[in-house]
C-alpha cells in the first residue's frame, strides 16, 4: 500500500519534470530569449515607457502595430504625419516602422476601455522584445462608451504602448463643410495620444517648468500645444479649420529632450 502511493508520486513527478523540461525546451527555440507569450512589458500605465520611447539605451528600433476593422483604416497622412513626429522627437536609429493591419469588426456602437484591453488582448501581435519597443494603435468603428452630450472622446492612451482612437467620432468631426480635413483632426489625436506614451504632460516625462493644466490631468497649459486638454475631445475641431494641425510647444519639447528625446 506504502509502496503504492509512492509509485504513483513518482510518476506524477515524472511527468512534471518532462512538461517543465518541455516549456524550457521551448524557450531555448526562440532566438531572442524571451516568452512570446509574456505580455508583461506592454501592460504598464500610460508614461512608465517614456523613457524608453525616447531614448537609444534600452531600444534601438521602434514598430508601430495600428488596426482598424473594414472601413475604418486612418487616412495614410495621417500615418506619415504620425511617423515624422516620432522620427522628430524618439531617438531610434535602427528605424522606426509602421505595420497596419485590417482586423474582423467588432460591430459595437460604443467602447469602454475595458472592452478596448479586451479586444487588443485578442488581436495586437507586436509586442516589445530584445531591441524593439512596439506600440499599438486601434482604430475602432464606435465612440467611447461613456461619452454624452457634454463629453466626446476622441482617443485615450490606456497602457504604456496603447491607444485607442475613436474613428466613428473622429469621421463625424471632420470632412463636412465648416469641419477640418480628416486626416488633420486624426493626425492631431494620434499625435496627441502618442504625447502622453511619451509621459506628457508630467506624467513619465519629468517637466523642466510647471507647465500642467492640472484641472485636466496630464496635459499642457498653453492652449495652442498639441498636448492641449481640448486636443482629444471635440472641442479642438473648430481650432483646425483652416489651420494646421497643433505641434509641441517649447515646453513640451524641453521636457522630450530632457528625459532621453531630440
Ligand atoms: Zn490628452
Ligand atoms: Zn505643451
Amino acid at each position: 500500500m506504502t509502496y503504492h502511493i509512492h509509485h504513483s508520486l513518482t510518476v506524477f513527478l515524472i511527468l512534471f519534470l518532462f512538461i517543465f523540461a518541455a516549456c524550457e525546451k521551448d524557450d531555448d527555440n526562440d532566438p531572442s530569449g524571451n516568452d512570446p507569450n509574456d505580455r508583461s512589458a506592454n501592460r504598464q500605465g500610460v508614461g512608465a515607457s517614456a523613457n524608453a520611447l525616447l531614448a537609444q539605451d534600452q531600444y534601438q528600433r521602434l514598430v508601430v502595430e495600428v488596426q482598424f476593422p473594414s472601413g475604418f483604416a486612418p487616412r495614410q497622412q495621417t500615418l506619415d504625419n504620425m511617423e515624422s513626429f516620432l522620427d522628430r522627437y524618439l531617438n531610434k536609429p535602427e528605424g522606426i516602422t509602421v505595420r497596419q493591419s485590417q482586423v474582423s469588426g467588432f460591430g459595437d456602437d460604443a467602447y469602454s476601455i475595458d472592452e478596448i484591453r479586451n479586444i487588443e488582448d485578442d488581436l495586437r501581435t507586436m509586442y516589445t522584445d530584445s531591441n524593439t519597443i512596439a506600440i499599438y494603435l486601434l482604430f475602432v468603428d464606435g465612440e467611447r462608451k461613456e461619452d454624452n452630450n457634454n463629453q466626446t472622446t476622441l482617443g485615450v492612451a490606456y497602457y504604456n504602448t496603447s491607444a485607442v482612437l475613436f474613428e466613428e467620432t473622429i469621421r463625424n468631426l471632420s470632412g463636412g463643410l465648416g469641419e477640418p480635413d480628416r486626416y488633420k483632426l486624426e493626425t492631431a489625436v494620434v499625435n496627441h495620444e502618442i504625447g502622453h506614451l511619451l509621459g506628457l504632460v508630467n506624467n513619465g516625462t519629468p517637466m523642466q517648468q510647471d507647465h500642467q493644466d492640472e484641472d485636466n490631468g496630464s496635459h499642457c497649459d498653453v492652449d495652442d500645444c498639441l498636448m492641449y486638454y481640448a486636443v482629444e475631445t471635440g472641442n479642438v475641431v473648430s481650432n483646425l479649420v483652416g489651420s494646421s494641425v497643433p505641434t509641441l510647444d517649447q515646453q513640451c519639447r524641453d521636457d522630450l529632450e530632457a528625459n532621453g528625446g531630440k
